[in-house]
């Protein structure tokens, strides 16, 4: 019983892998297409985040007051941090092509 050489392991193995090859394929080629479709699709103004960081607050949505009249004769550092009135505290917006798309 030692017909079986390592040719036919090997023909055995590469006839598995065939066959793998053959049931993956079908997932491989979705994916690829998948990949095609967001990379061909992707939103160019938000890069499919669907939201746009604030420029103002730099997408932490709250924006720092120091002194007003950039002089700094008081002496409390303090910086109050206030709700940035550009995108009302949330540090981004919505994607308007993605909401237009999504909606
Ligand atoms: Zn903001
Ligand atoms: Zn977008």
């Amino acid at each position: 019983m030692e017909n079986i050489t390592a040719s036919e392991v090997a023909g055995f193995g590469v006839g598995a892998f065939l066959l793998c090859a053959t049931i993956a394929a079908p997932k491989v080629d979705a994916f690829i297409s998948a990949s095609q479709r967001s990379s061909l699709g992707m939103c160019k103004r938000c890069g499919n985040l669907r939201m746009i960081a604030c420029t103002k607050c730099k997408g932490a949505g709250l924006v720092r007051e120091g002194s007003l009249f950039g002089l700094s004769l008081v002496d409390e550092p303090k910086e109050i941090s206030t709700a940035c009135p550009n995108c009302q505290g949330r540090g981004h917006f919505g994607c308007p092509d993605c909401s237009k798309s999504s909606v």
